[in-house]
């Protein structure tokens, strides 16, 4: 753990979002936001919907391109360039964005596993065809990774076969398998039904109790308050407040956060 800020943040952090803005048309959605997550940082991002948290997040690993503002992953700034008279904005180097995304790992609310592969298909996927590990080690290692998140039974079964908090731990057991430098999970639990939240949240809380890099969107706010070295509260595309889960989510300094607390505690 660093106990004095780093020179640079750019330079070490994990995640360095600079001035972020994205819009949709006439809708700006992302109004300007700066964010840092250090090595070991767990990050949960709070606020009402709509608020921007799931664009930032796809900001992140570029699955929406920001309109303006800066991206660095582990000191590395993901290029952007203005095109159509400056209308629009694209990747600079789509091969920078491939390679960055590989230190991404991306959980959704909607699991998203690919229904006509087995769970461990699923996990060896990217790493065989992405990162070409050989497929005997990725077999042994993805097994490892159900056995991590409690599923190691359900290797050869297709995800219909799963609950549904199963098949969000087999999404969580794929992210790791391209062992990311950073996590990013989207409500992870707001697909499930409520009894098979604490699995999942077993899960991401050993992930972060292993010193990983996290940033989590997140309505559990008890989960966040016990995992989240920071939480930060978006409105309307702006970061309204931020700081340590004692002092946002008990007492904090905005009377929006007040409001947003007391409708989800
Ligand atoms: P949150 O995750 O906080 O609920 P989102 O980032 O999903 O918020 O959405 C923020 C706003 O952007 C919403 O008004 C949403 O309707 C809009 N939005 C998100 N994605 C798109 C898109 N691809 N096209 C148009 N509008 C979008
Ligand atoms: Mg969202």
């Amino acid at each position: 753990m660093h106990r004095h800020p780093p020179v640079s943040d750019a330079a070490t952090a994990a995640v360095v979002v600079e001035d972020l803005h994205k819009r949709f048309g006439e809708l700006e959605v992302l109004k300007g936001v700066s964010l840092t997550a250090r090595e070991g940082d767990v990050i949960t991002m709070i606020g009402s919907s709509g608020s921007g948290k799931s664009t930032l997040l796809r900001c992140i690993n570029m699955l929406e391109i920001p309109d303006d503002g800066r991206v660095t992953i582990s000191g590395e700034t993901i290029g952007l360039k203005k095109i159509r008279n400056g209308r629009a904005t694209v990747p600079a180097d789509a091969r920078q964005v491939e390679r960055i995304r590989t230190k991404l790992g991306m959980v959704f609310q909607s699991f998203n596993l690919w229904t006509h592969m087995t769970i461990l298909e699923n996990v060896i996927e990217a790493p065989v065809h992405v990162l070409g590990v050989p497929k005997a080690e990725a077999i042994d290692r993805g097994r490892m990774l159900l056995d991590k998140v409690g599923i190691l039974a359900k290797a050869e079964s297709y995800p219909i076969q799963l609950s549904g908090g199963q098949q969000q731990r087999a999404a969580i057991a794929r992210a790791l398998a391209m062992e990311p430098k950073v996590m990013l999970f989207d409500e992870p639990t707001s697909a499930l039904d409520p009894e098979l939240v604490g699995e999942v949240l077993r899960v991401i809380r050993q992930l972060a109790d292993e010193g990983n890099t996290m940033i989590l969107v997140t309505h559990e706010m008890g989960f966040a308050r016990e995992v989240a070295s920071k939480v930060v509260f978006l409105h309307q595309g702006r970061i309204e407040e931020e700081g340590a889960p004692d002092k946002v989510l008990t007492n904090p300094d905005s009377e929006r956060v007040r409001q947003f607390l007391a409708r989800h505690l």
